[in-house]
């Protein structure tokens, strides 16, 4: 659940309410600032409380000190990143030093004759993103400032800002909100595919509070509960309407968003803050700015989506209380850049316009992913940097299939992309022709071409494309989408809609692949330092066997009467997957005497692991069937992390040493007599997966998204010929370099439909 509910009032009125009658007194900055600095220091029981004000050129220069030399003010200017006042300018986080003048970013000024001064609170004074100032607190005494101080320190920096910024002339703020004009490129990784431009709407762009201090802390507290009141009737017309057309996963999702709305820890905290004397809109961002400060020393994905689920309610809250909210102005067609982004709010992004998603943090099993995925919004996440360099309303490009955004594109790359997204939709239609026929080449060879899905949302997508049944049904979404384990009862009923949906084409289940970045609230993930190689899957399975017999005794129980395809994932050596079979025959012996067990039962590996190539006789020996998974191998193959844009690129999967893996693995399949296909997302794009035929392998599970582009570049495809072609160009292939260009150019030069 949300931040548990802080007891202690940290705000103390006594210090607000004489800043509100100095602001009352004294209406020049000048006076203002010296009153607050002598006021704080009191407060604080410090020696010096000084504030330094941003100058052009990104100078902060001291304005107002108590404690320091008065001949310093105006005189000491530092830059930022420099001393720890301009530390805290550059990071725009306070910093609580307890012996500042051993901190290695110390700077010594001897006009100022801080000398004796051991500990140091310094903290940003902050307007939306921009950084203002700082103001700094200092005690001669060696100590570390509670939570509590550094809190208050910051609810002055607001009201420091909103003092600064009601003093800056008008052409300042102009030039400082110049936007600008050079194109900007960013990478990311793609979690729902597509291609989309328009023009860019930052989320949580909220303006600066404009007031900080209350007039009257009941009339405030009055506002913000009817606000509150507001924004939760709103939450629940939201939940009732678009979500409910969303399927189970999303709508858990959502129902957990909707208890975070009526939690009383964040919001009771809000209240205790208006009661020190913050406007409401202050108390809302003084309670999220601490949250924020507690969840970044957090790494729990869990309490993460919480937190992401509370700014967005902030966002709202804000609005009802009628500030710059999400009803801002917005462009149809608009990309939405954020840091984070809650499940409700995209949705409602969405009825008013959205086109696609770019997320500066996000993961494939992020709230936020799993309802792009449900709306088929692109998404590319982990453009970091993104929300500061974006300016609302200027042009972007989004492109999730090459994990690309850029921002103020210029004309080539418009034009580039016009034309792209004009083929596409030409091929769209062409495609929507391709779900009633087969993927059979030219020279009459049937492949077979699945999906990958691991929601119910995803199910419609069978029918819609035609594809040949569901090749990787991956069962830790629907636990992870919850947010915890499942009862028997819910997982078996899932099962069986998934079943019953794909109407007889055949669908593999793979048991959980918990671990890695599939994290689990409240199991027991320990921190590790490689979590890709770490405790996971089928690891896991096998030491909390009663978890994994609990779940394949859902799978028997859903297929009861019919045929199960279940399949292990991460399997490293071949005594594992007899351990998981083992397991799994208990369970069918136990289903068969309760009478409800199904008639066939195929249990397969997943081969991720390198290790299992030099085990293929007896792995072939134990597994029905075999099932490569492509993302998984491709990392550990070229041990390259698969969810870093920066080594994740950097090799091919379409070169020899991946290619010859594939083809090794195929025709031991083939010998054994036992089938072998691929899953994953490699073969999402038409050329890597006429690759992936063109070894021999005949059989890929790819997303739905992609089926169309597959189906209408194998019907387009001579199989023998590309075949002949392919063995020779790895024959002659020298080392590990990319076969694309030349397979590229085969399929440019015969006539082979790729995108
Ligand atoms: C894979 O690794 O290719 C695979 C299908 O598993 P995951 O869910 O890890 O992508
Ligand atoms: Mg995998």
């Amino acid at each position: 659940m949300s931040a548990p509910p802080r007891e202690t009032a940290t705000t103390p009125r006594r210090l607000l309410a004489r800043l509100r009658r100095l602001m009352a007194r004294a209406t020049e900055l000048p006076p203002r600032l010296d009153g607050l600095v002598r006021l704080v220091a009191a407060e604080f029981v410090a020696e010096v409380c000084s504030v330094y004000v941003m100058r052009p050129g990104e100078i902060l220069e001291l304005a107002a000190t108590e404690g320091l030399r008065p001949e310093a003010v105006h005189r000491t200017r530092l830059r930022v990143s420099e001393g720890i006042v301009g530390t805290a300018a550059a990071e725009a986080r306070p910093l609580n030093l307890p012996d500042a003048q051993n901190h290695p970013a110390f700077a010594y000024r001897p006009e100022t004759g801080e000398e004796p001064y051991a500990s140091m609170l310094a903290v940003p004074v902050l307007r939306g993103a921009e950084v203002l100032g700082v103001i700094a607190v200092q005690n001669r005494a060696p100590r570390r400032y509670a939570e509590d101080e550094v809190e208050v320190l910051e609810t002055v920096a607001m009201l420091l800002a909103e003092m600064l910024h009601g003093a800056r002339p008008a052409t300042e703020e102009a030039v400082l909100t110049l936007p600008g004009s050079m194109a900007r490129h960013f990478e990311g990784i793609g979690l729902t595919p597509g291609i989309t431009m328009g023009p860019v709407l930052r989320h949580g762009r909220r303006a600066a509070p404009r007031v900080v201090l209350a007039e009257s802390p009941e009339a405030e507290l009055r506002r913000l509960r009817e606000a509150t009141d507001a924004m939760q009737r709103a939450v629940d017309a939201l939940l009732e309407g678009p979500a409910r057309a969303a399927g189970q996963e999303p709508r858990e999702v959502l129902e957990a968003y909707r208890l975070i709305a009526a939690d009383q820890g964040w919001l009771g905290r809000i209240e205790a803050v208006v009661r020190d004397g913050l406007t409401a809109e202050a108390a809302v961002e003084r309670v999220l700015a601490e949250l924020r400060t507690r969840m970044r020393q957090i790494s729990d994905p869990y309490l993460r989506e919480r937190l992401a689920d509370i700014e967005d309610l902030a966002g709202r809250l804000i609005g009802h209380l009628g500030g710059a909210g999400p009803d801002e102005e917005m462009p149809q067609g608009f990309i939405l850049i954020a840091r984070r982004v809650g499940p409700a709010e995209l949705l409602d992004y969405h009825a008013r316009g959205l086109a696609g998603l770019v997320l500066e943090e996000g993961s494939p099993t992020a709230h936020a992913t799993i309802i792009a995925r449900a709306l088929a919004v692109p998404l590319l996440a982990g453009c970091r940097g993104a929300t500061e360099s974006a300016v609302a309303g200027e042009p972007a490009v989004l492109d999730a299939d090459e994990g690309r955004l850029v921002l103020r594109p210029d004309a080539e790359i418009v034009a580039g992309y016009t034309a792209t997204l004009a083929a596409r939709a030409a091929r769209r239609a062409a495609e929507a022709g391709l779900r009633e026929v087969d993927p059979r080449t030219r020279d009459g060879v049937r492949l077979t071409v699945m999906i990958n899905a691991g929601l119910l949302m995803d199910l419609p997508h069978l029918a819609d494309t035609g594809a040949d049944g569901i090749g990787l049904f991956r069962t830790e979404i629907a636990w992870l989408a919850r947010g915890g384990l499942p009862t028997l009862e819910t997982e078996e009923a899932l099962y069986r809609d998934v079943l019953a949906a794909a109407g007889g084409k055949p669908v593999v289940f793979r048991t959980i692949d918990l671990g890695g970045d599939k994290l689990l609230p409240r199991f027991a993930h320990e921190q590790e330092e490689n979590p890709a190689l770490g405790w996971r899957s089928l690891r896991i399975g096998l030491d909390r066997p009663a978890m994994l017999r609990r779940q394949l005794r859902a799978m028997l129980g859903a297929a009861a009467g019919g045929t199960l395809s279940v399949m292990f994932p991460m399997v490293t050596t071949v005594e594992e997957l007899r351990a998981a079979k083992a397991l799994l025959a208990a369970e069918r012996r136990a289903a068969e005497r309760r009478g409800a067990a199904p008639v066939a039962v195929r249990a397969g590996a997943m081969l991720e692991v390198p290790a299992l190539i030099w085990q293929l006789p007896a792995l072939l020996d134990e597994a029905a069937f075999l099932s490569i998974g492509s993302n998984d191998l491709t990392q550990f193959l070229f041990a390259a992390d698969r969810g870093n844009p920066r080594v994740a690129g950097r090799y091919d999967f379409l070169s020899a040493p991946m290619l010859d893996v594939l083809e090794q693995v195929g025709t031991a399949g083939a010998a054994a007599g036992v089938p072998v296909g691929l899953c994953g997302e490699a073969a999402a794009r038409p050329l890597e997966a006429l690759a992936v035929f063109g070894v021999g392998i005949e059989q890929v599970s790819i997303p739905a998204a992609s089926v169309p582009a597959v189906k209408a570049m194998v019907r387009s495809l001579d199989l023998a010929a590309f075949r002949t072609f392919l063995a020779g160009l790895r024959r002659s292939a020298r080392g590990g370099t990319s076969l694309r260009p030349d397979i590229a150019a085969y399929a440019r030069d015969h006539g082979i439909a790729l995108d």
